[in-house]
């Protein structure tokens, strides 16, 4: 496969003639505003010293400062950054929110160093990039094994540099720091608005939705958890390790109690019955992927539904929660079997968007409580919805089937805006 940012540019390619771009936009769009790569230097316990390489892209900003999270990873590289930056522009401008698309990184395997080290490397690299950042700038926020404990370091460095507070400056904060309620659960509460949406759009009866969720993380639990209490049936979720599957519906809450308490999803067999999946089956991912569910949700990594097992998957609906769980080859498989796919991009966007109410919450130093930031949550993530929808049912002029999906035409919105932006500011 191809790199990511090469796929980036061949997803932008696919749009170039539904938005009649030109030559000079279509260069504009595939060329970063900057792109920062480095190296920073930090003491190890050992009193040695180490050499980090450390990233920021910075793709557009026509919308807005730049946006996107900083992952700590041994596979962070230039390419990778910098797709995952134009990724950011788009599901911005598709979620409605004023920002443009950032991210960042450092090559770091960050299990294998101390807290003190973690904390050395963060300031370091909030340090390194003080300059180029700034609530009006780019606001970085957590990735990939990055947290609000790391997002405080760096906000304590960079606000030392500059001379004042400046709390708009990353998101993902602990609350304590200017954090928002509700970010928590954000990125799965936003899906199951998504869900919700699709299961209405397509006239399906909630009570006979059987849906399977890949990752009962962060995002794949609390998307689990609404869709239960909603009525839905949540009948398989995994971790790492594999997964259970209850044909009446499990509970996700006393799943993840089970998981806490035995180190596993597949140990919640419980005795005493509790878990709520006594009577249900071990399963392993590649067969939680595969089960004749409704509705399939990956939550948890990038791949995994690819061109090998793309033609097993059973589901007649996917809704990305991970980002990029789907690759291109298995995407148009998908399609040509008929499975309507919502993409990431929409999908997951109820993360960035609560990002967004904590920038705004930290520039007014006025803080919202939960129901109000979840609310809104609801008004933003249902309009994206619709807007993307309108596209796709209506206004999509598609030369085959093939290319009519929801990807495209979450694309053709978020790709558009921005062009729109640029146009209006006379910058393309
Ligand atoms: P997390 O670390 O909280 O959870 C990841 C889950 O995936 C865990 O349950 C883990 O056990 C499971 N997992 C790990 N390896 C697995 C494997 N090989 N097979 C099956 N499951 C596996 O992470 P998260 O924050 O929930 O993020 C999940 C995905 O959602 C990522 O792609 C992330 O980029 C994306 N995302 C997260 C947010 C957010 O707000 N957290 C926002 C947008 C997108």
């Amino acid at each position: 496969m191809s790199n990511p940012y090469q796929n980036a540019v061949k997803q932008l390619t696919n749009v170039r003639e539904y938005l009649e771009m030109d030559d000079g936009e279509f260069e504009r769009l595939t060329t970063h505003d900057k792109v920062i790569d480095r190296e920073i230097e930090i003491d190890l316990d050992s009193g040695k010293k180490k050499k980090f390489k450390m990233y920021r892209a910075q793709h557009n900003s026509a919308l807005g400062p730049y946006k996107g999270g900083i992952r700590f990873h041994p596979q962070v590289n230039v390419d990778e950054v910098k797709a995952l930056s134009m990724w950011m522009s788009w599901k911005c401008a598709i979620a409605g929110i004023p920002f443009g698309g950032g991210k960042g990184g450092i090559e770091v395997d960050p299990k294998r160093m101390s807290k003190g080290e973690l904390e050395s490397l963060s300031r370091a690299y909030a340090r390194t990039l003080a300059e180029d950042i700034g609530s009006w700038k780019d606001v970085p926020a957590p990735d990939v094994n990055t947290n609000g404990q790391i997002m405080a370091w760096m906000l304590s460095e960079y606000e030392q540099v500059v001379g004042h507070k400046e709390p708009g400056v990353f998101t993902g904060k602990p609350i304590e720091l200017g954090g928002s309620k509700g970010r928590e659960q954000a990125t799965g509460l936003g899906g199951f608005y998504v869900l919700e949406k699709l299961v209405k759009k397509m006239k399906l009866r909630k009570n006979e939705v059987r849906i399977a969720v890949q990752g009962i993380g962060n995002v794949g639990y609390w998307f689990a958890y609404f869709a239960d209490q909603a009525g839905y049936r949540v009948v398989a979720i995994s971790d790492s390790q594999g997964g259970v599957y209850l044909e009446e519906g499990l509970n996700p809450k006393l799943t993840l109690e089970c998981k806490q308490k035995n180190g596993k999803v597949g140990e919640c067999f419980c005795s005493e019955g509790k878990c709520g999946v006594k009577g249900g089956k071990e399963i392993t991912n590649e067969e939680l992927l595969e089960l004749p569910v409704d509705i399939l949700v990956p939550a948890a990594l990038e791949n995994v539904i690819s061109e090998e097992n793309a033609s097993r998957i059973k589901a007649k609906y996917v809704i990305e929660m991970a980002n990029g769980p789907v690759t291109p080859e298995a995407d148009e498989i998908l399609l040509k079997r008929g499975v309507m796919l919502v993409p990431d991009v929409l999908a997951n966007a109820g993360g960035v968007s609560t990002s967004y109410f904590e920038w705004v919450q930290n520039n007014m130093g006025y803080y919202w409580g939960e129901d109000e930031v979840l609310t809104k949550l609801k008004t933003l993530m249902d309009n994206a919805f619709e807007e993307v929808w309108k596209i796709y049912s209506n206004k999509l002029k598609v030369k085959s089937k093939k290319e009519k999906s929801m990807r495209m035409a979450a694309y053709v919105h978020g790709v558009g805006r921005v062009l729109q932006a640029m146009r209006l500011r006379g910058e393309s």
